[in-house]
């Protein structure tokens, strides 16, 4: 079991409870089982062999929402996510898993499956299903119609720039399969700049089938994609914190040539805001008096992204910026667990919401496609109509 290589950093843990302060899924739960300092006695227990994995240690590692809160404040400076991802792992390779989480983590991991999830959507958009659903009010359904309903149009006339940064457009599986507003916005912020956006035919990232523990394809996915980078470019860059992340953590999952060209590609991962913040981009729309605030995805957590995010922001004229209280606390989609922890990641989102209305904020932004489900998702539980929309979608619309 790979869990006993982290018995010296479970070890580590002092048991000062600091984590049970920031875990989203504790302040809900209230159970020693939901934080990251229960989750370590329990697999201490394993490792010491007193007891087994089992479906009920499943459940418990996976009241999780990866949001890496634990670690940041941990003064251990114990990396919970990888722990947990590595218990998971191990119970996966001894036949005991979520199949619900599994299932998605499948259908995220293969072309074929997206393809006709692209296919179906389109289907239910032009025959405006979700509409005709929407007389039995069910918010289910009302989310999904307010993540369709964002419709920034591609680009149809490029510009006549100069161009002199070469970047890979790496736009995720929600763009390329669920809407592609956000991926239209990106080609319409970038079109007037120096930067050439290229594309090519990637994977999904891979992060649905690691958060399962699903190794053996999740380092296949990573070399597919490795493989499909162009031999000259500048930078690699992501709309999603998330996909940007997990590219980042290839090198530790992959070996030999691989895990070199991972290595490699580390420095040239950028967020689409990190590139804007070096070519110095001027937003040229002027909004009318409104009042925004910002969700900081979990995995903006120990990067730039979040000044940057903010920076970008501020240059905006004519809005206000407020600041929400826990502004980087989890908005509790995190990928399937929106769809496989519903009432709980429902109850968490709602949390989350309390904060952004107390804030007095008309739009909240955020650079997650995910983060996107779990902000409306509490702001619909919490029947209030301010309006969630991605950075770079508020940008041109
Ligand atoms: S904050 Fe870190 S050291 Fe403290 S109880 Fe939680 S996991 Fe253990
Ligand atoms: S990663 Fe987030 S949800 Fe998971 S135990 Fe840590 S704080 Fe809680």
């Amino acid at each position: 079991m790979k869990i006993n290589e982290y018995k010296e950093e479970i070890y580590k843990c002092s048991g000062c409870g600091l984590c049970q302060s920031v875990c989203p899924v504790y302040k809900i739960l209230q159970t020693e089982c939901a934080v990251s300092r229960g989750k370590f006695k329990l697999l201490n227990s394993i490792i010491n062999q007193d007891i087994k994995f089992s479906k009920r240690t499943l459940e418990i590692m996976d009241l999780c929402l990866h949001c890496g809160a634990c670690s940041e404040f941990c003064p251990s400076d114990i990396d919970a996510q990888k722990i947990i991802e590595t218990a998971q792992a191990d119970m996966l390779e001894l036949g005991i898993f979520d199949f619900r989480k599994l299932f998605f983590a499948q259908v995220f991991g293969n072309k074929f499956y997206l393809t006709v999830i692209k296919f179906f959507v389109i289907l239910v958009r032009n025959l405006k299903i979700l509409e005709i659903l929407s007389i039995f009010k069910f918010k289910r359904i009302e989310l999904l119609k307010s993540f369709l309903k964002i419709n920034i149009k591609p680009l149809k006339k490029f510009a006549n720039v100069k161009k002199e940064i070469k970047v890979v457009y790496f736009a995720g599986c929600f763009n390329n399969y669920l809407n592609p507003s956000c991926s239209n916005a990106v080609f319409k912020v970038f079109d007037k700049t120096n930067v050439e956006i290229i594309t090519s035919s990637f994977n999904c990232c891979g992060l649905p089938l690691k958060s399962a523990g699903d190794m053996e394809t999740f380092v296949k996915i990573a070399r597919t994609n490795i493989d499909s980078l162009p031999q000259v470019f500048d930078y690699l860059i992501f709309d999603c914190q998330s996909c940007k992340n997990t590219f980042l953590e290839y090198s530790k999952y992959l070996e030999g040539d691989y895990k070199i060209k991972a290595l490699e590609l580390k420095n040239k991962c950028k967020s689409i805001y990190e590139i804007l913040d070096i070519i110095n981009y001027e937003p040229r729309k002027k909004w009318k008096n409104s009042v925004v605030t910002c969700h900081y995805p979990c995995h903006t957590r120990f990067t730039e992204d979040k000044k940057i995010m903010r920076k970008i922001i501020n240059k905006i004229s004519n809005i206000t910026f407020v600041e929400a209280k826990n502004a980087d606390a989890c908005c509790g989609a995190a990928g399937s667990f929106l769809c496989t922890h519903p009432v709980l990641s429902r109850k968490i989102s709602k949390n989350k919401a309390k904060d952004i209305i107390a804030s007095n904020a008309q739009i909240v932004l955020t650079s997650c496609p995910s983060c996107y489900l779990g902000l409306k998702q509490g702001l619909l539980e919490q029947n209030s109509n301010i309006k969630v929309l991605q950075l770079i979608e508020f940008l041109v619309l």
